[in-house]
């Protein structure tokens, strides 16, 4: 058995193979590449039982991952994330069986962390010295610190608005790191002309590979934690759709396996805010692709994207599997966020907390019904964000006192 079955890279527009052994990025086309398995083979090869005894992280599915040589892998134990019960909020819902996928406690504190693990892994299996990227905060966080682990330098440019604690991750990290006036798609223009000028790899979203495959693992590990048992409806925050995209190309790679139901596949639903919504607003017109949206702001920074590469890989995957697109105020986040933390006792971020109101709202308006299995992904940890709750807090002097949470004047004895 091989450590891997890639096989090869292909265009999903128009066809095209390419190598997987060096480096690649776009299609001639323009378009992003997708990684191809040889999954006739792995189909005999692999049982479900194999996984029995692996370790509990993503790297469990190697065979299903892009890194050939397990000396390639640069990890620091990312994935097998807990899939919770939220019995509280799903009352609240009015949803039975509510799930959160929790990906606030991987390292990096965001599932930005694996696509990092796998494309930093890969990048050094291809020899990769030096990469470069624009990122809204997060991802950047994640593959600055990963490149360190694996010996590659990288050269990061983030929006000055960006949460400051990736800023504060990438320069730790010893990233060569730059601040932008402006967003995340001026910050992609600066990086092309440096790939361009000094040859440096673009690991921008989607212009590599294997980001998307790291992020697949999300929907591997749902469904093995769902005992192969495909859910009803995932919801998914939305940025570049890199997690989406990963998501469905995972379940149809264990369809052809035969690991799960050929012909159930969960309804996908794309969640964005209402100040940056291209995806939504594309599906609301039966579009195949997104429009730019200007002068995009919200406070879910991770799903701040006003183009992405592969909208139309999102907006397909969403036709395909009867799913939607929605919208959410920062109000509703911010509630939802504070809600989720009261009911809950969990701090998820802002993206995260978008897709748990996204969930109540298509509950009410009945496109979501009592009994379906739901899973929300929160992407990331809230304290990763901590300037979205306000707090006003009495300061004691050394000698006042305090009263209880609760008023016990009543049952005093
Ligand atoms: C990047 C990010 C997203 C969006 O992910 P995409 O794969 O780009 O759609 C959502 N939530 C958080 C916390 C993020 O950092
Ligand atoms: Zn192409």
């Amino acid at each position: 058995m091989n450590y891997s079955y890639v096989s090869h890279l292909y265009c999903p527009k128009c066809s095209k193979k390419y190598e997987a052994d060096v480096v690649q990025n776009l299609c001639d086309c323009g378009s992003p590449l997708l990684v191809e398995y040889d999954l006739d083979s792995l189909k005999k090869d692999w049982k479900k039982s194999d996984l029995n005894g692996r370790e509990n992280n993503l790297w469990r599915y190697h065979e299903l991952l892009p890194v050939k040589d397990k000396k390639n892998v640069v990890s620091m134990g990312e994935g097998m994330t807990p899939l919770i019960e939220m019995q509280a909020i799903g009352n609240d819902m009015e949803i039975e069986n509510l799930y959160m996928k929790d990906e606030g406690i991987i390292p990096t504190g965001t599932f930005k962390a694996r696509g990092a693990a796998v494309g930093i892994s890969k990048a050094k299996e291809l020899g990769v010295k030096e990469l470069a990227m624009p990122t809204n905060g997060n991802a950047g966080a994640s593959w600055s610190l990963f490149a360190a682990r694996a010996g590659i330098s990288s050269t990061i440019v983030m929006p000055i608005d960006a949460p400051k604690i990736t800023r504060n991750e990438c320069a730790v990290s010893g990233a060569n790191l730059y601040l932008v006036n402006g967003l995340i798609s001026d910050a992609g223009k600066i990086v092309g002309e440096a790939v361009k000028e000094h040859g440096l790899y673009d690991v921008s979203t989607l212009k590599e590979p294997y980001r998307i495959e790291g992020k697949k693992t999300m929907g591997l590990e749902i469904v093995e934690q769902f005992n192969w048992e495909i859910p009803d409806v995932i919801l998914y925050p939305t940025g570049g759709g890199v997690g989406l995209i990963g998501i469905y190309k995972a379940l149809k790679e264990l369809q052809a396996l035969g690991w799960i139901d050929e012909e159930k596949m969960p309804r996908l639903v794309a969640v964005q805010s209402e100040g940056c919504a291209p995806i939504v607003k594309a599906w609301e017109k039966g579009k195949k692709e997104s429009e730019f949206w200007n002068e995009s702001e919200t406070i879910a920074f991770g799903i701040n994207v006003p183009k992405a590469l592969g909208d139309f890989l999102v907006l397909n995957a969403v036709y395909e599997t009867n799913g939607c697109a929605v919208s959410i105020s920062d109000e509703a986040v911010l509630e939802e966020q504070k809600l989720l933390s009261q009911k809950e006792g969990t701090f998820v971020c802002p993206e995260g907390a978008a897709a748990f109101y996204a969930a109540r709202q298509l509950r009410k308006n009945g496109w979501i019904t009592e009994e379906e299995k739901v899973v929300v992904l929160n992407t990331g940890a809230g304290i990763k964000y901590p300037n979205t709750v306000e707090v006003d807090v009495q300061v004691l002097e050394k000698n006042e006192s305090i009263q209880p949470a609760n008023d016990r004047t009543a049952k005093k004895l």
